[in-house]
């Protein structure tokens, strides 16, 4: 193995130095057969994301490609859990919980997505297919993703709903609280949902089955040669 070569570049202000590894992104792609990127679900709560993620995940793995999903809840319970999670389960003090926790805030919200999409980029790097559900509800946040990651290493994928049909489903009663004032600044009802104006991809769920919808995703990564290396 050959020593990893030293980038001179050091982050401003801060004693950093980024080191390239001396494993290629090309060499890792190909181990895999595989290109790395991140498929981005976006859209109202209850508009399908997490059953299309699962789906789409299981066909892929099937397909031996390697996958794995970020979700909205599941990244909530770890990396970014709320203030009174960390008191109680990680033992910070108020302080600390107050300064690294994460609610439902525009400003929380927007470092809840700055941190998925990091952790999104690195499986990318990885060469891993990275499936992300999140509501991800502003247009600003979304894009500074997609910013922070190679052309063609982001796709954004609009699971679109009607907020009708949204509260139809509402499979988590999380609708009828915000309904009942309950949860305050709720996606769609009391706080705004930015659909994206370009999405690489657009399912409409009121008229495509979960089923159909993670074929979609699939065929695109084949057709756009993310199968392969
Ligand atoms: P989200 O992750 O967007 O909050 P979920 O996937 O958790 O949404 O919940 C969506 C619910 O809607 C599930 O119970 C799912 O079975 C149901 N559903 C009904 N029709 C569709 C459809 N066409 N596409 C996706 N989900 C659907």
């Amino acid at each position: 193995m050959g020593k990893a070569l030293v980038m001179s570049t050091a982050i401003k202000g801060a004693n950093l130095t980024w080191h390239e590894g001396s494993v290629s992104h090309e060499e890792r792609e190909k181990l895999l057969n595989q290109k790395g990127v991140t498929v981005w679900l976006t859209g109202l709560s209850a508009s399908g994301k997490s059953t299309i993620a699962c789906i789409l995940e299981q066909m892929l793995l099937h397909r031996k490609k390697a996958a794995f999903r970020l979700d909205g809840d599941n990244v909530r319970f770890g990396l970014n859990k709320d203030p009174r999670q960390l008191m109680e389960k990680s033992g910070y003090s108020e302080a600390a919980a107050k300064r690294f926790g994460l609610g439902f805030s525009a400003d929380d919200r927007m470092e809840n997505i700055r941190r998925i999409g990091e952790v999104a980029k690195l499986f990318t790097d990885a060469g891993v297919i990275a499936i992300t559900s999140f509501i991800s509800p502003y247009r600003r946040d979304r894009d500074a993703v997609r910013a922070n990651m190679k052309s063609g290493e982001f796709i954004e994928v609009y699971v679109s709903v009607s907020l009708e049909t949204a509260e139809k489903r509402d499979p988590k009663g999380l609708y009828k609280k915000a309904r009942a004032g309950e949860i305050k600044g709720f996606t769609g009802i009391d706080d705004p949902y930015e659909a994206p104006e370009k999405p690489e991809i657009l399912i409409d769920t009121e008229t495509c089955s979960p089923q159909d919808a993670a074929a979609m995703i699939f065929h695109y990564l084949e057709k756009h040669g993310y199968l392969t290396a």
